[in-house]
């Protein structure tokens, strides 16, 4: 049976993944808060690299240092269009979150007020001006946890749900066949008999990419449904026949109409961050750049000794509508992926097409996208939203 222990800790993390340790290494990054006594509890130990996070942004980053590899230039395809385009403000970033994890979990070594549990939790609640995170173990008292593990998720199913669902291979070939200059954010000249379906391109090196196969569709595929597909693909239209696999990964994101509480509890001691906050948009599945973003706030506002919840802007809501419209397109299935993005892509000029979904468009550039894409869809998903009506 857990027990309770007598030490209160000023901040709880319940999860050390991306939100996790962003939020941690911001926090300590303050001069005003980094002497905070701090609870870190993850079931993982942060020491693989699994999954590589790529994003887009104009400015450097606070994990600038970490970018492995990052493309001005960027391809789109599909049977209706085919471009290629170099950005002027955007620059496409990856870093491997193996790189991450050891950067911020060194970092944090220098600190004796933050401790680390290796601990399955089970409960989290909020007990009157506390919080109690429960693990197979024992309970910890805190100020505020900060959770980012899915024991909050919201029910998401067939309905309101979209899986994206990928598998990506670090390709390394004898010959240099690649332009690592040049990403391909997304070709769809792929068959989309399972819904939504495309290839990212991502050359480090003419002789290394990732080359990954990403669906958005109800359930997941087999795994040799992935291989194929990559096989087929690397062979076909990449023109490649002879190459090494150096490493491969598997992944399944969320895109959700279902509602994720940013806290829980009457004191507000709960604060979801990461996917379990919602910083995973709903229309793409892009989670890093937003929750830097918001991990940014939480900080400036515990700097202020303010709450750590952020209430969302007038801007950030019309964002949110925009996304729940889109989801709500592609799931009722009034038109393919490959329709909206091809439709976008033959009218936008891309870079402002990367500003709408980075949410950091003005108004026009809004007018511009809303004018590019099937009206009538748009319009029924668009107000079923706004008044509520979409599946939660
Ligand atoms: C393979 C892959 C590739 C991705 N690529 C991109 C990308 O290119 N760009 C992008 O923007 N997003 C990407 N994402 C989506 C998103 O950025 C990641 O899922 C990101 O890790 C989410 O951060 P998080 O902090 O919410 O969750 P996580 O990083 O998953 O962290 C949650 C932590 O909680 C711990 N935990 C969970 N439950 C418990 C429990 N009960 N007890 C204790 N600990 C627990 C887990 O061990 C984990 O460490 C990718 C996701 C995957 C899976």
């Amino acid at each position: 049976m857990p027990t309770s222990m007598s030490k209160t800790y000023d901040y709880i993390f319940a999860g050390s993944g991306l939100s996790g340790l962003s939020l941690l290494y911001r926090l300590l990054k303050e001069e005003s808060l980094q002497h905070k006594d701090i609870l870190v509890i993850d079931s993982a130990s942060k020491n693989q690299n699994d999954r590589t996070w790529c994003f887009w942004e104009k400015e450097e980053g606070p994990f600038e240092s970490l970018v492995c590899h990052e493309w001005k230039t960027l391809q789109f395809f599909s049977p209706q269009v085919s471009k290629e385009f170099e950005m002027q403000e955007y620059r496409y970033k990856m870093i491997q979150s193996g790189d991450f994890y050891a950067h911020v979990l060194d970092f944090v070594q220098g600190f004796k007020n933050v401790s680390f549990l290796k601990e399955e939790i089970i409960e989290i609640v909020e007990e009157g001006e506390k919080a109690l995170v429960k693990t197979d173990k024992r309970s910890y008292t805190t100020d505020y946890v900060f959770n980012s593990t899915s024991l909050f998720h919201p029910k998401m199913t067939e309905e309101n749900t979209l899986l994206q669902h990928f598998l990506g291979w670090y390709i390394k070939t004898k010959e240099p066949v690649f332009n690592p200059q040049v990403g391909t954010l997304m070709d769809f000249t792929l068959s989309q008999h399972h819904g939504t379906t495309f290839m990212y391109v991502l050359p480090t090196s003419p002789c290394v990419a990732l080359v990954e196969y990403t669906l958005f569709t109800e359930r997941i595929l087999k795994e040799e449904e992935y291989e194929e597909a990559l096989r087929s693909y690397i062979q076909e239209k990449l023109g490649i026949s002879e190459y090494e696999i150096t490493h491969t990964e598997f992944g399944v994101i969320p895109m959700s109409l279902a509602k994720f509480s940013s806290h829980l509890g009457k004191n507000k001691r709960i604060i979801n961050i990461g996917t379990a906050g919602g910083y995973t948009k709903p229309s793409t599945g892009y989670t890093f750049q937003f929750v830097q973003k918001h991990v940014g706030q939480v900080v400036a506002q515990l700097k202020k000794d303010q709450s750590p919840v952020v209430i969302p802007s007038f801007r950030e809501n019309m964002f949110e509508w925009y996304d729940r419209t889109l989801l709500d397109v592609l799931l009722t299935k009034s038109l393919s992926g490959q329709q909206i993005f091809s439709s976008l892509f033959k009218k936008v000029e891309p870079e402002r097409i990367l500003a709408f979904l980075a949410n950091e468009s003005n108004f026009w550039e809004e007018f511009t996208i809303r004018n590019s894409v099937p009206i009538l869809p748009f319009a029924f998903s668009g107000i079923k939203q706004l008044l509520g009506l979409g599946k939660k």
